[in-house]
């Protein structure tokens, strides 16, 4: 047993010619293979692909889907993102435990069942949902799971324990065969604008690099991921580092803020034109490869994924001599990510990608100039190298004919929470957040959250505003909550546990500060809270600045943006006649060791 263990860790490492740069595959593969990384075998690893067994190691404890010990023959990953918890996924969470016999972190004692919590898994229009051995599993309720247990006891594969029809489009497809739903809610005229893979490629070949470039510049494209950063401006970027004979184009998907799952849908829908964006990027800077840096909870797409590379590569829209230019060669690989929200900050991804721990890197130098090994490389979002295609298609200026001034073109947003149409709509800039409340049919909205946890809570009298780079630019991300919805305990709480869980623990501000905080809201939710204790809170926020990275910047936004715009929800909370409360009560503290002991409690 053990020898074929060994063989069958050797032939994977192998597979891929010993290079430590792809840790992460090598990893993954092995874990599929074995149901997980025996530690037994590390030094073996590390010494096969020439690592100190720390490096080793310390990529295996970065990620949270790898693990030493069995996860069982089905592992459960339950998203305990605030849209599940707020479609009621507590209650599926208690069926699993009371069904199963064990609680959330376990495996049962015959190794059958692994339950295991996780973060957003990109599914919030169809909460609560599970991953089970890389299948997805949506709208769970109590009675779906004890099914799904029941078929576990059989031991049906994961595949053949569905109960519904699998979801529209694409994911019915006998390529991904999923549960899971695309709910296109708006098809916009930029994404779904008639395509057909080539015609961005065809015409790029009649232009000039820097022609494309400035095409890109002109349409005034930004970074759909968040940040808004001009796209052709980063191309222009890249062109001038001084590497000229390797570049790299990667395509971030790793959509892990919470509330987002619009990248999933169009590579479940148009992924030709993702890649087809890659290679005019490609073109652009004079890279040969590419690289869809994927999040490890999109596995489910792997097939849909290879079958559309492999026919672009019959179409002869990628390899060599693209659309019959010579010289044009390009190519692109998959790369999975194993389990951290922070890769998706581009110096991150790069350091994954790897094969290493995913921590941000300082900068400078930027990506653009030292990245991938070394080499120049671009980092673009899923949804901005698919404008790419279109903008090359039919001009900068049919681009900039939509949205407003400073913010051109469309924006697919992710809508989810207390809405009778949750899902994706494709959006021209400018609108405002009631619009967006109209559209998916919201109604008595207390709050709405822009970007994610990393971005604002905003309040009804706020609902005027708009949508855009003037105002509220954003990655995408809408969550709505219903007034009768507890802010503070049910959101607040829930982003601030995300942001703990997945710092990176670099940065000692970005590892203490949010703990502080949260314990701090904790004290004011068990009525021990002082009016000082809400200054505190704004004030401890600052130290957070010093972070290396965005997810720190961002980490004390769920905290400060809704003292901002809900004051009034903390200050019902806190004492007013008292300017001191420590929270710390001394006999409730000592009463089982008084109790143990036979002492009189206090
Ligand atoms: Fe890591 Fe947080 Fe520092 Fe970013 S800010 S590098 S996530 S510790």
């Amino acid at each position: 047993m053990g020898q074929r263990r060994r063989f069958n860790i050797l032939s994977i490492i192998e597979n891929y010619k010993k290079d430590s740069f792809r840790l992460i595959d090598i990893l993954l593969d092995i874990q599929e293979e074995l149901g997980c990384i025996p530690e037994e075998f590390n030094q073996m690893i590390a010494d096969e692909l020439s690592l100190s067994r720390v490096e080793l190691e310390e990529t295996i404890s970065f990620y949270h889907f790898f693990s030493q010990k069995p996860l069982g023959k089905y592992t459960v990953y339950l998203n305990n993102s605030v849209t599940a918890e707020m479609m009621l996924r507590d209650e599926v969470r208690k069926t699993f435990e009371e069904q199963s016999g064990i609680s959330l972190g376990n495996v049962s004692a015959d190794g059958m069942i692994g339950l295991f919590e996780t973060s957003c898994i990109g599914m919030s229009d169809q909460e609560p949902a599970a991953i089970i051995n890389e299948t997805i599993f949506t709208n769970l309720t109590p009675f779906r799971v004890k099914e799904i247990l029941n078929d576990m006891r059989d031991g049906k594969p994961v595949t053949e324990m569905y109960k519904q029809n699998y979801g529209d489009g694409n994911n019915s497809s006998d390529f991904v065969k999923a549960v899971v739903e695309n709910n296109i809610r708006r098809k916009g005229p930029v994404l779904w604008d008639p395509y057909e893979p080539g015609e961005g490629l065809t015409k790029v070949i009649s232009m000039e690099p820097g022609e494309v470039i400035e095409e890109i510049k002109n349409s005034n494209l930004r970074g759909r991921g968040g940040a808004g950063f001009p796209t052709g401006l980063k191309w222009e970027f890249c062109t001038k580092a001084k590497e000229k004979e390797e570049r790299y184009i990667f395509c971030n998907a790793d959509e892990g803020e919470p509330g987002t799952f619009k990248d999933r849908v169009i590579l479940t829908e148009m992924p030709e034109m993702v890649f087809e964006g890659m290679a005019l990027a490609g073109y652009a800077v004079g890279a040969k490869t590419g690289i869809l840096y994927i999040r490890y909870e999109y596995k489910y797409l792997e097939k849909h994924l290879e079958n559309a590379l492999e026919k672009l590569r019959k179409a002869k829209l990628l390899g060599k001599n693209i659309a019959g230019r010579q010289g044009f060669d390009f190519d692109i690989r998959i790369q999975y990510g194993a389990g951290a929200y922070v890769c998706g900050e581009e110096s991150a991804l790069i350091e994954s990608a790897e094969g290493k721990r995913g921590e941000p890197r300082d900068r400078p130098p930027f990506p653009v100039e030292k990245g991938y090994m070394g080499k120049p490389t671009i980092i673009n979002n899923v949804e901005t190298l698919a404008k790419v295609v279109k903008i090359i298609k039919k001009g900068s200026a049919w681009f900039t004919g939509f949205g407003t001034k400073e913010s051109s073109g469309t924006k697919l947003l992710s809508i989810s929470g207390d809405c009778r149409y949750p899902g994706v709509y494709e959006i021209e800039w400018g609108h405002s957040i009631y619009d967006i409340l109209q559209m998916s049919g919201a109604t008595d909205t207390q709050a709405v959250q822009v970007g994610g946890p990393s971005g604002v809570l905003i309040s009804p009298d706020q609902l005027p505003r708009k949508l855009g780079y003037e105002d509220l630019g954003t990655g995408g991300s809408l969550i709505i909550f219903h007034e009768s919805r507890d802010l503070i305990r049910e959101v607040v709480m829930n982003f601030m546990d995300f942001f703990i869980e997945e710092s990176c623990g670099s940065c000692s501000t970005c590892r203490n500060t949010p703990v502080l905080l949260k314990q701090k809201v904790q004290k004011i939710l068990d009525g021990h809270g002082v009016v000082q204790d809400i200054d505190d809170l704004l004030e401890w926020s600052k130290n957070l600045k010093f972070s290396r990275c965005g997810l720190g910047h961002t980490a004390a936004n769920p905290i400060v943006t809704s003292i901002r715009n809900f004051r009034h929800l903390y200050e019902k909370l806190v004492q007013r006649d008292r300017e001191f409360d420590t929270g710390f009560n001394l006999a409730e503290s000592v009463r089982e060791s008084c109790e143990a002991a036979n002492r009189p409690t206090i």
